[in-house]
C-alpha cells in the first residue's frame, strides 16, 4: 500500500499531465513553504516526563492564509502531515476559499492521555509554534482527535503571547467565537453532496441506501444528514466494530448511544459486522468517513457500492482508485467532499474578523451554495473532459493555485 503523501502525489501527478504542467511548475507546487517539526516535553498527571514530536507544515499560500486542521493520532508523521497539507491546498481552491494550504499534528494517542494532560499538550504545542501562524499566516482548526475543547485551550494560549485574537484559529466553542454549524459542516457537506451526485444519476436519497465507515464528528453528522433526508443508513461502524440492519439503522438511537457510552460497543440495532466487511456491503453509496488508506488493491475488487463519497482524507489509495474506476464505480473525492469543514471554518474566521455573528441558517445557506456551486464546476469539468471526478477536482485546485502563483510573480 502506497502510503498518503506518494498517493496524493500520484493523484497530483496525474492532473497535472492533463493540464501539461512543466516540470518546473510541478515542482514549485508540490514543495511545501515551510516544515516545523517540534518537541513538546511535559510532565504526565504521575509527575513522569513524556516527550511527544508536533509537526506543522505550510504547503502553499499563494491564493491566501494558510488553512489547515491539527490532528492527534498515534499514526502522524512527517509524510502524512505533508500529505495532508497539500490536499488542504486544493481543497480550499476547489471550494474557492481565499486561503491556502497547511496541516499540523501531534504523534500521540489522545484516549492515553487525561483531559489535563491534553491541555498541557495543546498548550506546550502552541508555545513552539506561536510565532509561525496566525489569522493571516496559518490558521489551523479540528482535525482527527481533536476537537473544540482543543481549539479553546489552543486560542487561550495562542492570546498570551499576541493579546485578543479570536480568528487565530477556528473550529473554537460558540462561547468563545465559534461558529454556529461548525461542529455539523463536514458532515453536511458530505450529506449535501451526496445528494448531488445522487441527483446527476436521477436518483435519490430518499431511495438509497448507505453504509459509512466511521461513527466520530464527520460520520454522525453525515449519518444525521442522510436519515432526516430519508435516506436508509444500513451500516455504520466506530474503532470498536460496526452494526449492520438492511432495514435501516435507528440513528437517533445510535447518536444517543454514543453521546452516553463513549462508543457504538455494545449497540444492538442490528447485527455486529467489522469494518472491513462494513466496507463490501452491496449499497447505493459507500461513505468511508475515518482514517485514510481504508481502501486498498487487496479490497477494493470486493466492494459493492455503486458510488463512494470520500468523507475522511485519502481514504483510497491510488491502486484501489484504478480498479474502481474500471468498475464505474463513481468517487466523489475528498477534496470536494469533506470541503464542508473548512468552508464554515472560513465563515467562522469572516465572523471573527467583523466582530459579527451570523445565525445558522446563514451559515447553512452559505454552505450549500459553496458546496454545490463546486461540486457543478467539478461535474460540469469532469464530463466536458471525459475524466474522473478526482482528475476534474485536482484541475480546477491546481488550476487557481497555478494562476495565483503566476500572476503574484515568482
Ligand atoms: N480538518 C478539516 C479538513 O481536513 C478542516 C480544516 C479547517 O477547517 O481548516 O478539511
Amino acid at each position: 500500500m502506497k502510503n498518503a503523501f506518494e498517493a496524493a502525489g500520484q493523484y497530483f501527478e496525474e492532473a497535472a499531465s492533463v493540464m501539461d504542467l512543466s516540470p518546473n511548475m510541478k515542482r514549485l507546487l508540490l514543495t511545501p513553504e515551510r516544515e516545523v517539526k517540534v518537541q513538546i516535553a511535559m510532565k504526565l498527571d504521575n509527575g513522569d516526563i513524556a516527550t511527544f514530536v508536533g509537526y506543522r507544515i505550510q504547503h502553499n499560500s499563494a491564493r491566501g492564509p494558510m488553512k489547515g486542521g491539527l490532528r492527534y493520532h498515534h499514526e502522524v508523521d512527517a509524510d502524512e502531515v505533508l500529505a495532508l497539507a497539500s490536499l488542504m491546498t486544493w481543497k480550499t481552491a476547489v471550494v474557492d476559499l481565499p486561503y491556502g494550504g497547511a496541516k499540523g499534528g501531534i504523534s500521540v494517542r489522545p484516549k492515553d492521555l487525561s483531559p489535563d494532560e491534553l491541555e498541557r499538550l495543546t498548550r506546550k504545542f502552541v508555545d513552539e509554534i506561536h510565532d509561525l501562524i496566525g489569522p493571516d499566516k496559518d490558521i489551523p482548526a479540528p482535525d482527527m482527535g481533536t476537537n473544540a475543547q482543543v481549539m479553546a485551550w489552543f486560542v487561550n494560549q495562542y492570546e498570551k503571547f499576541h493579546g485578543f485574537n479570536p480568528a487565530c484559529v477556528t473550529g473554537k466553542p460558540i462561547e468563545l467565537y465559534g461558529a454556529e454549524g461548525r461542529e455539523e459542516a463536514t458532515g453536511r457537506g458530505v450529506g449535501i453532496l451526496t445528494e448531488a451526485l445522487l441527483r446527476k444519476f436521477r436518483k435519490s436519497l430518499a431511495e438509497s441506501t448507505v453504509a459509512i465507515q466511521g461513527f466520530g464528528n464527520v460520520g454522525t453528522f453525515t449519518a444525521e444528514f442522510i436519515h432526516r433526508a430519508g435516506g436508509k443508513v444500513v451500516a455504520i461502524s466506530d474503532v470498536s466494530g460496526g452494526i449492520f440492519n438492511r432495514e435501516g439503522i435507528d440513528i437517533p438511537a445510535a447518536l444517543t448511544w454514543v453521546k452516553q457510552k463513549g462508543s457504538l460497543a455494545g449497540f444492538s440495532g442490528g447485527d455486529a459486522i467489522s469494518n472491513e466487511s462494513l466496507l463490501s456491503l452491496e449499497v447505493d453509496v459507500l461513505i468511508p468517513a475515518a482514517l485514510g488508506g481504508v481502501l486498498t488493491l487487496e479490497n477494493a475488487e470486493h466492494v459493492r457500492a455503486k458510488y463512494i463519497v470520500e468523507a475522511a482524507n485519502g481514504p483510497i489509495t491510488p491502486e484501489a482508485d484504478l480498479i474502481l474506476r474500471r468498475r464505474d464505480i463513481v468517487v466523489l473525492p475528498d477534496i470536494l467532499a469533506n470541503a464542508g469543514g473548512v468552508t464554515v471554518s472560513y465563515f467562522e474566521w469572516v465572523q471573527n474578523q467583523q466582530y459579527f455573528r451570523w445565525d445558522l441558517n446563514r451559515i447553512r445557506e452559505e454552505l450549500e451554495k459553496t458546496m454545490t456551486r463546486s461540486f457543478d464546476k467539478v461535474w460540469s469539468i469532469a464530463e466536458e473532459k471525459k475524466i474522473p471526478l478526482r482528475t476534474a477536482a485536482y484541475l480546477v485546485g491546481i488550476g487557481r493555485v497555478g494562476r495565483a502563483t503566476v500572476l503574484g510573480g515568482i
